[in-house]
């Protein structure tokens, strides 16, 4: 098989947890060729832009200390390794970096990837000693991007065909090759990110560009669970999903990964695997095309620390524009809307954000719409909570809702609010917030997705 496997911060925190994920790679490249992507060392990428923001501000005794923290880190774990000249003329440079943006007392999103980048520059030329292998930046590796500094998005034909080009011939040579997560460069090769998270997007074009059989995302969880094990302690492991529910989940924010991700890997049909190297016997989830499994739903998550509103007035029944006006001014107030339900009547549309954007959402709408005579009034709910119930299987099939409510109504738990989308892949409802694990816990029984 011909393998992309990518190693999260966690599993790559120190020498030892590097030299094990290097174990995996042998033991598994004996039989496959496989090329390996790493995220920075646990922790790195915040520390990191805390240099860059203290930098910036020229804080000189936080960017002092932080360098000296990001030194250290690296240094320990090359010394381990046996790579101690490289890790030292990568961690110059980022002193030099460091000391130009304090210097102007200006940090800018370009500087800003700059300073990130050694991250993942770092963790590479560690991880590529443990291997005796070759690291290379994404640059290198053909990734071109746009210059969205801080979330920039590949050029997706010219990086496929870069990548091709590059890594073809060399993943079958006997040097195995690391490749830094998160990093790309523009078109002129200034270095950008491909935002938090970046590396699994990483490890899923490159298996795009290099038709991969399979994605390995290594981390620290054994996959994707039917809920959090916290709530449910029944909850199972999920060995094989559908890419559709991976980002229906990812909404959730379930350790699934970001939708963004995965789009390469829907695109270009390669499965992907999460997979823990704590438990590497442990096949993990696999994520893949179509339909996976015949069960209606396939895990219930819990979106906590959200809050409800419900924008109601007689005005807006039978008039057109007053979602637009809604959403509108919600977007200007750089509100995310999590959920939104509206029913026939139209004598009131219901939304969920963020608990932390509550005020501005609110604020938003006082002054764009009641204000303006477009609602009458708005009710706020701070203390609840978001379940979902997924599941590819639930399409078509009538009578899932039915189930869903008759199960939460038999455990007491009234419910506030109803989205579901036309794709029908999950069922979303709101309850208050202490509700919400006995509505979690009565749906894994309904749907028997325990053990
Ligand atoms: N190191 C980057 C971050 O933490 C990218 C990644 O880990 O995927 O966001
Ligand atoms: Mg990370």
């Amino acid at each position: 098989m011909r393998l992309v496997m990518k190693f999260g911060g966690s599993s790559v925190a120190d020498a030892d947890r590097i030299r094990h994920c290097a174990s995996l790679v042998k033991r598994f490249g004996a039989d496959n060729q496989v090329v390996t992507t790493v995220s920075a060392l646990g922790g790195v990428t915040d520390l990191l832009l805390e240099l860059a923001a203290g930098a910036g501000s020229g804080n000189r005794v936080l960017t002092h200390t932080l360098l000296g923290e990001v030194r250290a880190k690296h240094e320990i774990a090359a010394r381990e390794l046996g790579c101690e000249e490289d890790i030292h003329a990568l961690l110059d440079r980022l002193d030099t970096l460091v000391l130009g943006i304090s210097a102007v007392g200006e940090l800018t999103p370009r500087s800003r990837d700059a300073v990130l980048s050694f991250g993942e520059r770092l963790s590479s030329r560690l991880m590529a000693a443990a291997l005796s292998g070759q690291a290379m930046t994404g640059a290198e590796a053909g990734i071109v991007t746009d210059d969205h500094f801080g979330e920039a998005d590949p050029l997706m034909e010219l990086t496929l065909y870069q990548v091709r080009e590059r890594l073809e011939p060399l993943i079958k040579s006997p040097t195995p090759i690391v490749v830094t997560g998160f990093l790309g460069a523009t078109q002129h090769g200034v270095t950008t990110t491909l935002g938090r998270g970046g590396s699994d997007y990483t490890a899923t074009i490159l298996g795009s560009a290099l038709k991969a059989d399979e994605v390995w995302i290594w981390s620290d969880v054994d996959g994707l669970m039917t809920a959090d094990p916290r709530t449910v302690p029944e909850a199972r492991l999920l060995d094989h999903i559908t890419f559709a529910e991976s980002i229906e989940m990812g909404q959730f924010g379930a350790k699934s990964m970001h939708p963004r991700a995965l789009e390469p890997a829907v695109e270009h049909r390669i499965p992907v695997r999460m997979r823990s190297t704590f438990n590497p016997d442990c096949p993990g989830t696999l994520i893949t095309d179509g339909k996976a499994d015949e069960a209606i739903a396939r895990c219930v998550l819990l979106l906590k620390k959200v809050a409800l509103l419900n924008v109601s007035g007689a005005s807006m029944t039978g008039r057109p524009g007053t979602a637009a006006r809604l959403f509108q001014a919600l977007a200007d107030a750089n509100v995310n809307i999590l959920l939104i339900s509206q029913n026939v009547s139209e004598a009131g549309i219901s939304i969920v954000v963020a608990r932390d954007q509550l005020e501005r959402a609110e604020g938003a709408i006082q002054a764009k719409l009641l204000r303006v005579g477009a609602a009458r009034r708005v009710d706020v709910n701070r203390d609840v909570a978001v379940v979902a119930v997924v599941g590819s299987g639930m399409t078509g099939t009538p009578g899932v809702a039915a189930r869903i409510f008759t199960a939460v109504a038999d455990h007491k738990v009234n419910v506030r609010a109803i989205a579901q989308g036309s794709s029908e892949l999950s069922v979303c409802f709101v309850v208050s917030e202490a509700d919400g694990p006995t509505a979690v816990r009565a749906l894994h029984h309904e749907f028997g997705l325990g053990q």
